[in-house]
């Protein structure tokens, strides 16, 4: 079975991360897909509610965390543009009582993710996301649970934080033409992102990462529409995996039947399953 080991599902109330335009038929149309096994997914749940609407699809995988781009939730400015207004002592325990109080969610998730740091498309303190990032991964240490990473232009930053975590690791989309080995060196397993034909360094996390290492991923309808620039619908997502499938096939030198399988068992292994 093809499957989209980082993904976000429109839930149709506006919620969530990367939704602009809700559209309240799109999680009908993946729960046939992945009833019918036509699509298994890891899907991203980065608030409550969105964890309680995947919990009811039979098959799917969810993990669970609040995304970096969420950060501003703990400013009292609320746009992140102004985090100086809380000391750090009282960032520290309002990050540990929010996380306190959706512990359970974390619990019944899969995987803790997607976390991580982002200082290109956010703009919220890079000491709050640090905060959030360490306060989850302690939590995803204490559950065992593996974690999936948000790391845009915090690469190096990241990896040495990692370095103080015995966790399985995914890295999301890694987009950064630098520090690929600094995971490497830890084990991580990688996604390849829909972009795969035009970045040069997702082509370079194919050609480079062991293949029992790579995962293949959409980040969701939206992300899938910015990457080609064109309308997607939610029929169209295992075509669009499977061009990532068979570009992880041609440079490892095998068959495209071959890579879905063996992706497929990598899926199972990070999760622990
Ligand atoms: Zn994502």
């Amino acid at each position: 079975m093809i499957i989209d080991s980082h993904t976000h599902m429109d839930t149709g109330n506006g919620l969530g991360i990367g939704i602009e335009n809700s559209n309240p038929k799109e999680l009908a149309e993946f729960r046939n897909m992945i009833r019918e096994k036509k699509l298994g997914v890891l899907a991203n749940a980065s608030c409550v509610s969105e964890f309680e609407a995947f919990e009811t699809i039979e098959g799917a995988f969810i993990s669970f965390g609040i995304h970096p781009w969420n950060t501003h939730e703990f400013c009292k400015s609320g746009k992140g543009e102004n985090p100086l207004l809380l000391d750090e002592q009282d960032w520290v325990k309002c990050i540990r009582e929010k996380l306190e109080g959706v512990k359970e969610y974390f619990r019944g998730a899969h995987a803790v993710g997607e976390i991580g740091m982002d200082s290109v498309w956010c703009s919220c303190n890079l000491m709050l996301q640090r905060e959030l990032f360490i306060q989850q991964l302690e939590i995803a240490q204490s559950l065992r649970r593996p974690v999936v990473l948000h790391t845009k232009g915090q690469e190096k930053a990241i990896a040495e934080i990692l370095l103080n975590y015995s966790l399985k690791k995914l890295v999301h989309w890694y987009s950064c033409e630098q520090y690929l080995e600094l995971f490497l060196e830890q084990d991580c397993y990688f996604t390849v992102g829909p972009n795969y034909q035009t970045s040069n360094a997702v082509k370079k996390v194919i050609s480079t990462v062991p293949l029992d290492r790579l995962l293949v991923e959409t980040d969701g309808i939206s992300a899938v529409e910015w990457a080609s620039e064109k309308k997607i619908r939610v029929a169209e997502i295992p075509d669009v995996l499977k061009g990532s499938v068979r570009a992880i096939a041609e440079a490892k030198g095998i068959a495209p039947e071959i890579a879905e399988r063996r992706i497929e068992e990598n899926f199972y292994r990070f999760l622990g399953i």
